[in-house]
Parts: C-alpha cells; sequence; structure tokens
C-alpha cells in the first residue's frame, strides 16, 4: 500500500493506471475510519482494479461554528485499518495545496443542497461537491462509492455527476450499524457513554416509523409525531430535523405512498448526528 501526498504524484499514477487499461476504484473519505468506511472499501475493491481512498478532512465543508479543529484524527491507525482490506493508495491531499491562495471556484447544487442538512449547514454541501470534483479530477476513477448514511451528499454527487457529465460510475452503500443498531460515524467518539445511550433513539425511532407503515399506517404526519415524540422524550436530545422527503428529489412527501425517505438530524450533548431510512409502503402487512 502506498501513501501518496502530492496532487501531481496522485494525479500522474491515475494516468499510468488508465493507460494500463486498470479500472480504478475510489472512496473519499474524512478518516478516523470505522467499519462503515472499511465495508465501502471493499465494496469498492470489487468494482475496479486498484482502490484509492482518500483521507481529507475538507475545511470549505465546514461551518465556522464546527468541528473541522477538533474533527477526529489518527492517520497512522487509519493506514492499518486501509492496509487490511487491501487499498492500493492512500491519498492525504494537504489544505495547502487542495486550496492555494487565489481559490475560487466551487460547485453548487443548487436545489437538491438546499432542504435537510443544507438548511441547517449553509455551504456545506457546496464544500461537499467542490472537494468531491477535485477528488474526481486528481485520481480520475471509474468508480466511487459512498454511503447511505449521508443520504443527501450521496443524492447530490450523483445529480453533480450528472448535470456535469462526469465520466464515472457513482455507487451507493447501506448504512453500516453498530450491533445495537447506531449509525457507524467518526463522530461517536465525541460520545459520552450515557450520551451514547441517547443516540439510539434515532435508529429506534426509525424502526418506530418502519413498524408503523408495516401496520399501514402511512400518513406522513402520524409517522413523523410518533418519531419525534421518541427523540425527544426528554431535553437529552435536541432535534435538528425529522422529515419524509422523496430519495431522488428531496421533495416534501406528506403519504407514504412510494419508497420514501426518512431523514433525521439531532445533536445529542455538542455532537451532531444524522440518520436515516427508506420507508417502504409496499411492505405494509396486507392481512
Ligand atoms: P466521512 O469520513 O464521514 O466523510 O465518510 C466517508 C464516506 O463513508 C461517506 O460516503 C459516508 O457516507 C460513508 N459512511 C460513513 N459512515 C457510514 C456508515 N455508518 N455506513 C455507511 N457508510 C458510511
Amino acid at each position: 500500500m502506498k501513501l501518496i501526498k502530492s496532487i501531481e504524484e496522485m494525479q500522474k499514477l491515475a494516468d499510468l493506471w488508465r493507460r494500463d487499461g486498470k479500472e480504478i476504484a475510489f472512496v473519499p473519505t474524512m478518516g478516523y475510519l470505522h467499519e462503515g468506511h472499511l465495508a465501502l472499501m471493499r465494496t469498492a475493491k470489487s468494482e475496479g482494479d486498484v482502490l484509492v481512498v482518500s483521507i481529507f478532512v475538507n475545511p470549505i465543508q465546514f461551518g465556522p461554528k464546527e468541528d473541522y479543529a477538533r474533527y477526529p484524527r489518527d492517520l497512522e491507525r487509519d493506514l492499518r485499518l486501509a492496509e487490511s482490506v487491501e487499498v492500493d493508495v492512500v491519498f492525504v491531499p494537504e489544505v495547502k495545496d487542495m486550496y492555494p491562495e487565489g481559490f475560487q471556484t466551487t460547485v453548487d447544487v443548487a436545489e437538491l443542497s438546499k432542504p435537510l442538512c443544507g438548511k441547517s449547514r449553509p455551504g456545506h454541501f457546496r464544500g461537499v461537491a467542490t472537494v468531491v470534483t477535485k477528488l474526481f479530477n486528481i485520481v480520475k476513477p471509474h468508480v466511487a462509492v459512498f454511503g447511505e448514511k449521508d443520504f443527501q451528499q450521496l443524492a447530490v454527487i450523483k445529480r453533480m455527476v450528472k448535470d456535469l457529465n462526469m465520466d464515472l460510475r457513482i455507487i451507493g452503500h447501506p448504512i453500516v450499524r453498530e450491533p445495537d443498531g447506531l449509525a457507524m460515524s467518526s463522530r461517536n467518539v465525541y460520545l459520552s457513554k450515557e450520551e451514547r445511550y441517547v443516540a439510539l433513539r434515532l435508529s429506534q425511532s426509525l424502526a418506530i416509523a418502519k413498524n408503523l407503515v408495516k401496520q399501514s399506517i402511512l400518513d406522513g404526519a402520524e409517522i413523523l409525531k410518533a418519531v419525534t415524540s421518541h427523540l425527544c422524550q426528554d431535553n437529552a436530545l435536541r432535534l435538528d430535523y425529522a422529515e419524509l422527503r422523496d430519495p431522488d428529489t428531496l421533495d416534501e412527501v406528506s403519504v407514504i405512498s412510494k419508497p420514501t425517505l426518512l431523514a433525521i438530524a439531532a445533536f445529542v450533548g455538542n455532537t451532531r448526528l444524522i440518520d436515516n431510512c427508506i420507508l417502504n409502503p409496499a411492505e405494509a402487512y396486507t392481512a
């Protein structure tokens, strides 16, 4: 496994691989790797001949009051984990090389970036779309894998690739969870023992919604009421949003008449957590 820090060196290697007819698979991350990231890497490995993983905590996708400075970082541990799933290259660019003085070009996926996390994190998806575009231009992948944990991010990237005729395939990977249901996240390390227990309410409330749909309760307001009352049973959790949206357009949904995204974001202490699932009316019992 090779560690590359230079943008130019990464581009040269990508060119060489392409000349040799190799399929390049890519998983972009912000590091502090966990089993969710590794699952994406295994899928990516099976989709290409060579696998590149980037580790870059992207400053332009964090708001001024967010956790950029304290975001967890441990490159040595990440390299060991990447090696364990046979990553070929770990690309770790530096902020000063990604955003040199004079940098001013951004990518804005206008509509899909507006609701949900885009509303509470202004500019976040512009930062994501911009860095992912840059990483695609550097790593030159044929295929890239993103997690459904960040469902809106995946929708934004798919739209961007389509709109800008980027010549690669985007694959979504299901959410990887801890045995008790908590969606894996680098930010889970921030949680105290008590907070981690409260954090389980996110996945629990998704299960509550799924159960309602199974019982043929398809009214959005009724589902959201059950979800928010479980989430907000006391003030140990502060809800950012719990919404029902069309998985493709992210338009609001009021009745579950087709597969619908239930997306949740909440603060437990100072930690912002997200989770989601698809509610499928075809799963309603017909007895
Ligand atoms: P991050 O390092 O948090 O930016 O995540 C890098 C990639 O891993 C993104 O495509 C995420 O959606 C994905 N990812 C993070 N956590 C999970 C998870 N629990 N399950 C599936 N994918 C995940």
